[in-house]
Order: structure tokens, then C-alpha cells, then sequence
């Protein structure tokens, strides 16, 4: 079940500066979540999800980051 991420985001606080707002950064692509597979009996990558992660706005650091569907992993 994907997570809701608005509202976790409304619900993070910084555990660095204490800031309360919150904005949602995606690593889509190259920098998506891969599930690690085989093919010819070779490892091989496939990407399985994106990466969602929650940021603060106002220092920047990642608080929290999820596989936005765990269930493709
Ligand atoms: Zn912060």
C-alpha cells in the first residue's frame, strides 16, 4: 500500500534545525530504487520504484526518504 506522503510530510519536523516545513524530493530514473535480478547468469539491475524522500525546506537535510511501492521490490 503506497504510503501518503502529504501527510507524513505535514506531520515531520526536522530532527536538525527543528524546521516544521516539509517538501517532497523524488529520485526518479538512474537514482530509482533497482531490484537486483539475473540474467544469463549475470547480476543485472531492474529498476524496480522510485525514491521518495521527505526534505526540509529550510536546511536541506533528508529526514526521511521511502520506496514509494515496496511491493514492486
Ligand atoms: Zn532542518
Amino acid at each position: 500500500m503506497p504510503q501518503n506522503f502529504n501527510d507524513i510530510k505535514s506531520k515531520t519536523v526536522c530532527s536538525d534545525c527543528g524546521g516544521k516545513e516539509m517538501v517532497l524530493g523524488y529520485t526518479a530514473s538512474e537514482g530509482a530504487i533497482h531490484k537486483k535480478t539475473s540474467v544469463l547468469g549475470m547480476e543485472a539491475y531492474s529498476r524496480a520504484t522510485t525514491k521518495v524522500m521527505v526534505i526540509c525546506k529550510n536546511c536541506g537535510l533528508v529526514v526521511k526518504s521511502y520506496a514509494e511501492n515496496p511491493q514492486k521490490l
